[in-house]
């Protein structure tokens, strides 16, 4: 008997369980690797911004994890639709939720079901070329953008509605978006944060890129930034960033065309305009033990575009616990979530961390497998799955699928660039 581990979604989360399965129990565990699109690495490929191609690079990791004997990418399987998370805990030893938080927290303020109000997964699942987002409609016709939140998610946006073609042209960014942004108007993007500097959870590395811009200059207002003296409380890495930050309120604007106007203390509380966005309404905030309080002066953005970065929840999967206040399946702190099933990656902790975060927690949801004693047991693992899809006329892909797809998207890529990425299922499964 082997022993037989189900993971669903082929992201970092999902690589870094299965790679800790195999340091745990080499070939003695056959691993199902199962994602609803035939493509792998989740949001490396999709979440990831196309200019930081070295972030990428650690797809070559998760490539070797999959290409190990007793590993396999089961692509093009939804489970929930095509096969049950109970069904597959009939079917494997144990079965892990690896499947990231996709969906956008809504912001929740009048006006925020106007066209030209996104979030951020659609927004950066657009220029990332994801399926479910490639056909988003961007109208970058209007002078400005708000982004919504100060996290880096917003950095990320905010930075491509600022770079040239040029800037973008070598990366692998989707082709439709690129198209789209050479022909944008935008000229004054804002980062709307509702709190201040000391509390933006923007990284050194991202916020000193805004002041590298071809054509794009950072504008911190000086009377938003706290006394030079409080930044000694806050740790290291972060001081760095708020120094960052304080150059901006310094810099000599030359003759950039773009602006990036960080908005701190600023609350959105309505979009507004006729039969699309035209305005981001904001509310003046001040701190309060932390919080952001009104103070009921507002102030209106005009802009066209308003971008949601403000975080993400898990899809609910049928049959599994699920919380609403949370945003994802509720575990213990070791990723359980029931007998024989776990979570790991943001489907257990949130959408927080870096890529690399998901590395330890893979690691700790596999001690937890053998903490509560789970082992190799008569129940028919891969060879079932199979005979289960193959009774409902599903037709998985493998990983040997995804390098054709690959190859067909390096083959089609522009001078330049690393791919020209598929953003269609049915094109995909024609690569393959
Ligand atoms: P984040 O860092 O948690 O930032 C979310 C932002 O949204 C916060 O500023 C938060 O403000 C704000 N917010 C939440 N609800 C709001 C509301 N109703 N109205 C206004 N503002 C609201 O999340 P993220 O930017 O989505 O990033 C997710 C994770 O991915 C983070 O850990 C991030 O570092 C990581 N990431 C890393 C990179 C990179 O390393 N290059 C790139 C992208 C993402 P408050 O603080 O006031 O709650």
């Amino acid at each position: 008997m082997t022993l037989s581990i189900a993971i669903i979604g082929a992201g970092p989360a999902g690589y870094y369980t299965a790679e800790a399965a195999q340091k745990m129990w080499g070939n003695g565990a056959r691993i199902d690797i199962i994602d609803r699109l035939p493509t792998p690495y989740g949001l490396i490929r999709a979440g990831v911004a196309p200019d930081h191609q070295s972030i990428k690079a650690v797809t070559k990791r998760y490539e070797a994890t999959n290409l190990a004997p007793n590993t396999r990418l089961v692509g093009n399987v939804m489970v929930g639709r095509d096969v049950s998370v109970d069904e597959l805990l009939g079917l494997y030893d144990a079965v892990v939720l690896s499947v990231g938080a996709p969906l956008d927290k809504p912001i929740g303020i009048p006006g925020d079901d106007l066209p030209g109000v996104v979030g951020s997964a659609a927004f950066v699942g657009w220029y990332n070329g994801h399926p479910d987002h490639a056909g988003l409609a961007v109208d970058l016709s209007h002078h400005g953008a708000a982004i919504i939140g100060n996290g880096n998610v917003a950095i990320d946006c905010a930075r491509i509605l600022a770079k040239t073609v040029d800037e973008l042209a070598g990366t692998d960014i989707a082709g439709h978006a690129l198209d789209v942004l050479s022909r944008s108007a935008v000229r004054d993007v804002h980062i709307v944060g509702r709190r201040g500097p000391h509390q933006a959870s923007f990284t050194t590395k991202e916020a000193g890129e805004l002041g590298h811009l071809t054509r794009a200059h950072p504008i911190v207002k000086p009377g938003d930034l706290p006394p030079v003296e409080e930044d000694a409380a806050l740790e290291p890495g972060h001081r760095k960033m708020v120094t960052h930050l304080r150059g901006f309120a310094g810099l000599e604007r030359g003759d950039k065309p773009v602006t990036i106007n960080f908005e701190f203390f600023r609350r959105p509380v309505a979009v507004e305009g006729q039969h699309k966005a035209e305005r981001l309404i904001v509310e003046t905030t001040r701190l309060e033990d932390g919080r952001a309080v009104g103070t009921g002066e507002l102030h209106a953005i005009p802009c066209g575009l308003v971008i949601a970065c403000i975080g993400y929840r898990t899809q609910a999967i049928p049959g599994v616990n699920w919380s609403d206040a949370l945003g994802r399946f509720p575990t213990d702190a070791a990723g359980r979530i029931a007998p024989g099933l776990y979570a790991s990656g943001w489907a257990r902790r949130g959408p927080s961390g870096t890529i690399g975060t998901n590395r330890p927690d893979g690691f700790s949801v596999i001690e937890a497998m053998v903490a509560d004693g789970i082992a190799a047991s008569a129940k028919a693992g891969p060879d079932g799955l199979d005979a289960l899809l193959a009774s409902r006329g599903v037709s998985p892909t493998d990983f040997s699928g995804w390098q054709k797809i690959e190859a067909a998207e390096v083959a089609g890529a522009r001078p330049g660039a690393p791919r020209e990425k598929i953003t269609d299922i049915a094109a995909m499964l024609a690569a393959i």
